[in-house]
């Protein structure tokens, strides 16, 4: 789970990572009021869970309240197209607006999972701010890394090899080394996947200071961070993705066009890697879990159905504790509902009551084709083009 900017800096603000003062706003009027609250000069930010808002215009800054007031006028209500966003781009329904800093060096500070080593890794470099990317792809020696031991803790030598390795005036070592200690300790408190503050940044007065915040959160541990699980902002997400979370399926939407319904991670993973073997691009990753009702089947399939990009669909179940009767009925009372298949479906069904759930099938008048093993499935599915 990702969130924004200005919510991302709340939380470090709580844990004490020195942030510039601002505040959200939805309207241009309410951005000209802080800009106004912060004495004029100020910088309006773009608050999109997407990166690469500077180069696309999504971050300004702005003389005067009045100015304020109209770049957050262009900003607001339209889409801002970054290299992360796609073509299309993402609507802005809010900027922040924050004092402004002058900057003397944009530093880069980041904390994610490393899973060789198998613990979370801090990386630091030099050459922080908007080309980070290009620094990392072409010039990786620039960015140090640092694993954190989870056992030992965060321990000082860490900060002074990060801090001096990037060269930090000395006086500034200690400060910059206490928001690498805060941010693993937020990274550990709230269960984060991510944590990154590029640019982190040495103000022309003599301050180390979050400029930028970006924080991910482990999905799997969302039912113990209540408060990260209220931040959930379901305008930004895939609509087909948040009825899916809603309903209890994991749902993944992809760029091919055979939509796939499988029951289990691995089956639905090798399920994907067999329609690609044959020759076809899977919609989605979808699991609708061991132990799912005929009503979750259901939704399931609908949820694969609304995709416009789906052309075709694959059923794969080895049923378990999921019984094949139970996913036939769920798959004839979804068609039902809409009317009908509106593309071809193969169904291959394994295990418990395996007999029983191809008799639904067959005996509901709809258009299935029915396979028995994964490969002649993924072939089927393949070859039934619209
Ligand atoms: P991103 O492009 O989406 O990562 O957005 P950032 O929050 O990192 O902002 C992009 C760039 O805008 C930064 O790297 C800075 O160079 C610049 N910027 C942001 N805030 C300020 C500010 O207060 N003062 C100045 N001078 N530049 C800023
Ligand atoms: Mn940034």
């Amino acid at each position: 789970m990702k969130v924004h900017e200005y919510q991302a800096k709340a939380l470090f603000a709580q844990f004490g990572i020195p942030v510039p003062k601002g505040r959200v706003a939805a309207t241009p009027a309410a951005a000209r009021a802080i800009a106004q609250e912060l004495g004029g000069r100020a910088v309006v930010k773009a608050q999109v869970y997407a990166g690469g808002r500077g180069k696309a215009g999504g971050v300004k800054l702005v003389a005067s309240p009045q100015e304020a007031e109209q770049v957050a006028e262009r900003l607001l209500g339209k889409p801002l197209v970054t290299h992360q966003t796609g073509p299309q781009g993402v609507i802005v329904r809010q900027v922040l607006v924050e004092e402004a800093s002058a900057i003397q060096k944009e530093l880069y500070l980041g904390i994610a999972i490393d899973r060789a080593s198998q613990r979370p890794v801090m990386m630091a470099s030099e050459a922080g701010g908007m080309d980070i990317e290009e620094v990392a792809a072409k010039t990786p020696e620039k960015i140090l890394r640092q694993p954190l031991d989870p056992v030992a803790g965060f321990q000082p030598y860490v900060w002074r090899r990060l801090a001096y390795g990037m060269n930090v005036p000395a006086n500034l070592a200690r400060p910059a080394g206490a928001i690498m200690e805060s941010l693993y300790k937020l990274f550990l408190a709230k269960d984060c996947s991510l944590a990154e503050i590029n640019p982190l940044v040495i103000t022309a007065d003599g301050r180390v200071l979050a400029l930028d915040a970006k924080l991910n959160f482990d999905d799997n541990a969302l039912y113990r961070q209540a408060d990260i699980a209220e931040l959930r902002d379901d305008s930004e997400e895939d609509p087909l993705e948040v009825e899916a979370t809603k309903a209890g399926i994991t749902y993944i939407k992809l760029d091919g066009t055979v939509g796939c319904m499988v029951n289990g991670a691995g089956l639905a993973m090798a399920t994907m890697d067999m329609v690609l073997l044959s020759g076809a691009r899977p919609a989605n990753f979808l699991d609708v879990g061991g132990g799912a009702s005929h009503q979750q089947v259901q939704q399931a399939f609908k949820i694969i159905l609304k995709d416009p990009s789906v052309d075709r669909v694959l059923i794969n179940v080895f049923g378990g504790i999921l019984r094949c009767d139970i996913v036939a009925t769920g798959i004839i009372e979804a068609a039902k509902e809409l009317g009908g298949l509106r593309v071809p479906l193969v169904v291959r069904m394994q295990g418990t009551n395996r007999d029983e759930g191809k008799a639904l099938l067959a005996a509901s008048g709809l258009k299935i084709t029915l396979a028995d093993d994964l490969k002649t499935a993924a072939q089927a599915v393949v070859a039934a083009k619209k």
